[in-house]
């Protein structure tokens, strides 16, 4: 299928709470060899299945932006987990569901993340900080139908969906980080 249309908020499917994946079938392996191919059209540093419309837990990410990653491919994980998280980092946030929208969100500045890569092996339980970090929790909260808006307190958010609605869609600026 190669590149796939970037779902845009208030879609429905951004608020569905992603399956498990059940086996690397081929509609599996299509999946993420199209997400990968869509993020980095999109020039995103990661893309979650949901904002394609499939919502499998599933999402892509480009470890690359990171100076000093201990990854160094764009990679695609299957059945992502958070084992730990650790102390507090904010980073200004954009999504590829919500063209030119960014909003200061606190995370958890260090995880350790684990599931399966896209050949199906487990992570065994990979160290990420700063906005890989970020990224990862960012794409996580998408499997769960949770959106970077929902971190902001109520009159940011409100703020920022009036003038985001208000105004019809829009380019990205691609020199920031979206997700
Ligand atoms: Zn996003």
């Amino acid at each position: 299928m190669g590149i796939r249309p970037i779902v845009k908020y208030p879609s429905p499917v951004l608020r569905e709470k992603a399956r498990e994946v059940e086996g690397f079938t081929p509609e599996v392996q299509g999946l993420l060899k199209d997400m990968l191919e869509t993020m980095e059209a999109a020039k995103g540093v990661g893309l979650a299945a949901n904002q394609v419309g499939v919502p499998l837990r599933v999402f892509v990410f480009d470890p690359r932006v990171q100076e000093g990653s201990p990854l160094k491919a764009p990679m695609g994980i299957v059945n992502p987990k958070i084992l730990e998280a650790s102390g507090t980092i904010l980073w200004e946030e954009g999504c590829l569901s919500f063209p030119d929208m960014e909003l200061k969100i606190a995370r958890s500045e260090r995880i350790v993340l684990d599931g399966l890569a896209q050949d199906g092996q487990p992570l065994g339980g990979i160290e990420l900080d700063g906005l890989l970090a970020v990224c990862v929790q960012h794409e996580m909260d998408h499997l769960d139908g949770v959106l970077f808006i929902d971190h902001a307190s109520k009159l940011k958010k409100e703020i920022a969906l009036k003038r985001y609605l208000s105004r019809g869609p829009k380019e990205h600026d691609h020199a920031k980080a979206h997700f």
